[in-house]
């Protein structure tokens, strides 16, 4: 596999594009933009723009980011027809994500209907999951007629830091026991047993698990009807005010965006400070659920936004887990840059720092499937 290859990573996300144009196998960067705020009348000439500044450059493959997978993909594909049409079936688990994937998938198509193009599914990893972590305690035929069962989201993202711990651990992924914490605007964390995602705090959508920027996580799901009552509202309204106007953003009233909560929190502003609180203390309690679900860990990996810039909530989340050999190195999580230990040297468990990059896992499988 020696063929170079541009392969250029399309993300279409509800109100953003993102692309990264990479030379594989080398993994050099040609070329990459984030376009956000796109309104929903704008979008399939924002994708098209994409297309005409990346005109100067060879593509050879091109690799679609695809929200939901159901059970249908347990792994990246080559899409055809039948993929587009499993996609738009998928489009009731995640009404805001799988069309606009197939609009991004759509266009690339009509634009570059020669080349191969490739979807990687955020819920892929998940599928190794076992029944007695993917069923809800619901009635049984909801999941063998409907679906309904635990998806998992991120996927990509845990993939991705599994893969560089191993490196990190220079154990292989088949002996080790991690818990990868994906702590971005979107929150989940993900028990990984011998190289396989083994449990997940999303749901059948990716509003469950923790409290997140705006959404917030598992409730009692008897709340909903009251929120209907109370807002006058119906069962739609009140899951984009769950969606929407919750998590950090919710509690705290100021702000989604943990640096402004973290400031003001500490300015004193008492909302501020139960917002963090709540959300770290919720990160601290899904580390004890996983903890027990794999009978102890070798290495509890902090990624995304959050998990990589924040040293307050990577100490927040670990004091108090001293019990299960997790020892903090304060200095190592303060210092830290890029991919870093922040543990004791003879910590049992060892915590990890890995900035995701789940761009160069869509280039890779993109890569290696444009040879089959
Ligand atoms: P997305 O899911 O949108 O890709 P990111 O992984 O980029 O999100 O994470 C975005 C969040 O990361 C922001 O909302 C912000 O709260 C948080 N963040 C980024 N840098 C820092 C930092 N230095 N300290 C605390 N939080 C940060």
């Amino acid at each position: 596999m020696s063929d170079k290859k541009n392969v250029l990573v399309l993300n279409c996300g509800s109100s953003s594009v993102k692309y990264k144009l990479y030379e594989m196998p080398g993994k050099t960067l040609l070329a990459q933009d984030y376009l956000q705020q796109i309104q929903r009348d704008e979008y399939e000439d924002t994708i098209r723009g994409v297309f005409e500044t990346l005109k100067q450059y060879r593509i050879d493959i091109i690799s679609h980011r695809v929200v939901h997978g159901g059970e249908a993909f347990k792994q990246s594909v080559v899409i055809d027809e039948q993929v587009k049409a499993e996609i738009r079936s998928l489009s009731r688990f995640a009404p805001l994500h799988n069309p606009i994937n197939l609009t991004g998938i759509e266009i690339a198509q009509s634009i570059y209907p020669e080349l191969k193009h490739v979807a990687v599914f955020d819920t892929a990893f998940h599928q190794t999951m076992p029944p007695s972590s993917y069923l809800y305690a619901l009635p049984y035929e909801y999941y063998e007629h409907y679906g309904i069962r635990k998806y998992g989201f991120h996927g990509t993202s845990h993939r991705y830091v599994m893969s560089r711990a191993e490196e990190m651990l220079n154990r292989p992924k088949e002996q080790l026991r991690l818990i990868s914490c994906h702590i971005g605007s979107g929150v989940s964390i993900t028990a990984i047993r011998y190289g396989e995602s083994f449990d997940t705090s999303m749901g059948m959508t990716p509003l469950a698990g923790l409290s997140m920027g705006t959404r917030s996580g598992n409730i009692d799901p008897g709340i909903i009807p009251y929120i209907e009552e109370i807002e006058k509202t119906d069962t739609a309204g009140a899951i984009t005010i769950l969606n929407n106007k919750s998590g950090l953003m919710g509690v705290s009233g100021v702000s989604n965006d943990l640096r402004d909560v973290m400031e003001k929190a500490a300015e004193g502003h008492y909302r501020s400070q139960l917002a963090l609180e709540l959300f770290t203390t919720i990160l601290h309690k899904h580390i004890g659920l996983y903890l027990a679900r794999l009978n102890g860990v070798d290495g509890i990996i902090f990624t995304a936004g959050v998990g990589e810039n924040s040293a307050t909530v990577r100490e927040m989340v670990c004091t108090g887990l001293e019990f299960a050999g997790v020892n903090l190195d304060r200095e190592a999580n303060r210092a830290s840059k890029g991919e870093a230990f922040i543990s004791t040297e003879y910590s049992p468990v060892k915590v990890m720092v890995i900035p995701t990059n789940e761009e160069l896992v869509m280039a890779t499988d993109a890569y290696e499937l444009s040879f089959q």
